[in-house]
């Protein structure tokens, strides 16, 4: 779990822009006669605009409150059926609103990898006539809070498989870790369990080890997600990745570190990078994917010879 890190001055911009231009799509829709109900919440724009633009914390809490406060006055079916209607994402996902959708939102964010898993990589592709764009996820599941479907802050670029395997299970900012609000850094690591010696990834036959996360301040939230994205199964099926950070570090492979090292002395992100091929600043870890296991494999297991030629 990666934070989503981004220039505070562009995130006003993109919020603003996505507020602007999904505001009279969303007032269209509430004069509708079906969604009318809604209107003795929405009075105003700044209704509109509140829940398009609430910060994490305050998504839920304000949708439970417009539920409640409208359900005193209609049919919590009508209300429910009418807030799916004003705030459905359908026409947004969709390539053809050209002027802002989430395309525009997926490219500006600039999320290399998916921040759930930082296994996959998510960046669009764009091509003469064709976009390609990672799957948005909804961190409030669009099924259990139908008016958050268009919120800036539930909407979350991830992959294929974590977007899947989350589905619309319930989510809360007390029991997960938002990536707008915190990442796992240091304080839950990837580490290996039945791992003994580097001796053990010697030869043809890799013995077995099992990737499981440490989480020594028994945070639920990290345990949440952990739990919510099938993260310690999903980095077992691909842990030929740990596989090769750990051979990497081997000590017979310091000839191959020195000589990487020459050619930039004393450089840490530079060094780090030829060696892994990533990034070793928690801030950077969006860049490339397996960056936090390779991070968390090297503080644990690299010897201090290792770590001395890398700055680390
Ligand atoms: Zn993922």
């Amino acid at each position: 779990m990666i934070k989503l890190i981004a220039p505070p001055h562009l995130m006003k911009v993109y919020l603003k822009r996505h507020c602007d231009k999904l505001l009279p799509l969303i007032r269209t829709r509430l004069d509708q006669p079906e969604n009318l109900c809604l209107k003795d919440h929405f009075k105003t724009d700044g209704e509109i605009l509140e829940i398009l633009a609430a910060k994490p914390n305050d998504l839920v809490p304000l949708h439970e409150k417009i539920v409640s406060d409208l359900e005193k006055l209609h049919l919590p079916v009508k209300v429910w059926t009418a807030l799916e209607k004003a705030f459905n994402e359908t026409e947004f996902f969709r390539k053809e609103r050209v002027r802002y959708n989430a395309y525009t939102l997926v490219r500006s964010l600039k999320q290399p990898t998916c921040l759930y898993c930082n296994i996959h990589q998510i960046a669009p592709v764009y091509l003469e006539k064709k976009i390609s764009r990672p799957p948005i996820d909804h961190f409030f599941a669009s099924d259990l809070y139908p008016g958050l479907s268009l919120s800036f802050y539930n909407l979350i670029p991830a992959c294929t498989a974590c977007n899947t395997i989350k589905s619309n299970k319930p989510t809360s900012t007390v029991t997960h870790t938002h990536p707008y609000l915190l990442g796992f850094g240091d304080d839950c690591m990837l580490t290996l369990s039945n791992f003994r010696n580097l001796d053990d990834l010697t030869g043809k036959k890799i013995k077995p080890f099992k990737i499981v996360f440490d989480n020594p301040t028994i945070d639920k939230r990290y345990e949440g997600n952990i739990s919510l994205f099938a993260l310690a199964p999903t980095y077992q099926t691909y842990r030929g990745k740990a596989h090769w950070v750990m051979r990497t570090m081997d000590q017979r492979s310091k000839a191959a570190v020195d000589s990487a090292l020459k050619l930039v002395p004393g450089v840490t992100d530079v060094n780090y990078w030829d060696v892994f091929g990533v990034d070793y600043e928690i801030e950077a870890h969006k860049r490339s994917p397996y960056s936090k296991l390779t991070r968390d494999l090297v503080r644990q297991y690299a010897s201090q010879e290792i770590k001395t030629l890398l700055s680390i």
